[in-house]
Formats: C-alpha cells, sequence, structure tokens
C-alpha cells in the first residue's frame, strides 16, 4: 500500500503543511506512473478511509490551486507537479503520452511570451495557460510499428 507520508527523497513537490487528506491524495499522484481520475484516487485510498468522494474532491481542488498538483483537462484527470518553479513561470506544458500514459511537465518561457502577446493583442485577459500535446513519448515512438 501506499505510504503518503514516505516522502523525502522523491524529486515531488510537496508541502508541510497538507491535512491528512492532502497528504493522502498528492501521495497516491506521487507514486502514480500515469494520470489518475478523481475515482481512481478514491479506489486507492479505501484503505486509508476515504470512502466520500467530495474527500478526494476537495483534496485536489486545494492541491491544484496550490499548484502541488495539476488538472489535465484533456483527460479530466490528475497528475502531481513535477516542477516547483512552473507556477513562477505562469504556463505549464503537458505532452500527454497516448501509448503508456507517462505525462511530462515543462514550463517554456519563449511559449508563455507568445501567448501572453497574442492575449495582449486579442485584448483577451488569461486566467490560466495549460497546454497539452498529445501523442507518443520517445520509448512509445521506438516501438510503435509506423
Ligand atoms: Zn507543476
Ligand atoms: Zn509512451
Amino acid at each position: 500500500m501506499v505510504n503518503p507520508l514516505s516522502h523525502a527523497g522523491h524529486g515531488h513537490v510537496w508541502a508541510d503543511d497538507l491535512t491528512r487528506n492532502q497528504e493522502f491524495v498528492l501521495g497516491v499522484l506521487a507514486h502514480a506512473t500515469a494520470p489518475l481520475s478523481a475515482y481512481d484516487i478514491l479506489d486507492r485510498l479505501r484503505e486509508e478511509g476515504l470512502r466520500a468522494p467530495l474527500q478526494v474532491y476537495r483534496a485536489l481542488e486545494k492541491l491544484t490551486e496550490r499548484g502541488l498538483a495539476h488538472r489535465l483537462e484533456s483527460l479530466n484527470a490528475f497528475v502531481c507537479c513535477a516542477d516547483a518553479h512552473c507556477h513562477e513561470a505562469g504556463s505549464i506544458a503537458f505532452a500527454i503520452c497516448e501509448g503508456c500514459g507517462k505525462v511530462e511537465e515543462f514550463a517554456d518561457p519563449a511559449i508563455e511570451h507568445k501567448l501572453k502577446s497574442w492575449s495582449k493583442g486579442a485584448g483577451f485577459e488569461s486566467s490560466r495557460m495549460t497546454i497539452e500535446l498529445r501523442g507518443l513519448c520517445r520509448v512509445c515512438a521506438a516501438s510503435s510499428p509506423s
């Protein structure tokens, strides 16, 4: 079973002031190899006594607000933040592999700059910038027949 408290040494973003439920949820995300839906998370936390979807939703809401986890819009699933600096960057990009489900998070100031200047030109006030690339990771692309 996942021990959400054994996080020292992991390369994940963590915080010391999380509630118990937030720690459980972030712990599950930190150990997952692919994005998880709220129900996947709930499934993995039944043993910890979490029964209500609302407990998971509330924890996810707080975690995503703080940037400790991110919601992938196109999958309606969550990942833990892999980059402590992504929030300073303002824009976050995800490369989602449709082969193995792996998600890579990155932030690119050049993309952000472009999007900001477009928004400015269009008079659009953007509150969030999330970019999602779908395709195949290096490993899956190498083993795909095409
Ligand atoms: Zn992040
Ligand atoms: Zn892959």
